[in-house]
């Protein structure tokens, strides 16, 4: 798929026991809500520096879920985490990147669908 329309809204996004994604081509991405919150992207959880993560998985409740999300203009995805954490930006670009890559995802693995 062509990356602008990855920085494009999906076609629909379906939030429960996991967070489930329907891309515009079609594919199907799903994430356990524990991995998802420790591949959060922002300032906090990754030095912006040096690209390393910082935060640790171990300060992330098992029972992590998401209470409620917006849209960032039509590229990303912010979520707020039942954690109280909700600085964390999910392009699409970067969504569909970790389910192309599920050993990005610490627990669990995107199961991508076609
Ligand atoms: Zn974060």
């Amino acid at each position: 798929m062509a990356l602008d329309l990855l920085k494009r809204k999906p076609k629909d996004i379906v939030f429960g026991d996991d967070l489930k994604v329907e891309w515009k081509d079609g594919a199907e991405s799903r994430y356990p809500l524990f991995g998802l919150r420790d591949a959060c992207p922002c300032a906090g959880c990754v030095d912006e520096v040096t690209g390393r993560k910082v935060l640790d998985p171990k300060s992330i409740p098992p029972d992590i879920h998401i209470l409620r999300a917006e849209y960032v203009g039509h590229y990303a995805l912010r979520l707020f985490w039942s954690d109280g954490h909700n600085s964390g930006i999910y392009a699409f670009a970067y969504l569909r990147e970790l389910a192309d890559n599920p050993g990005l995802l610490a627990e669990g693995h995107p199961v991508m669908f076609q």
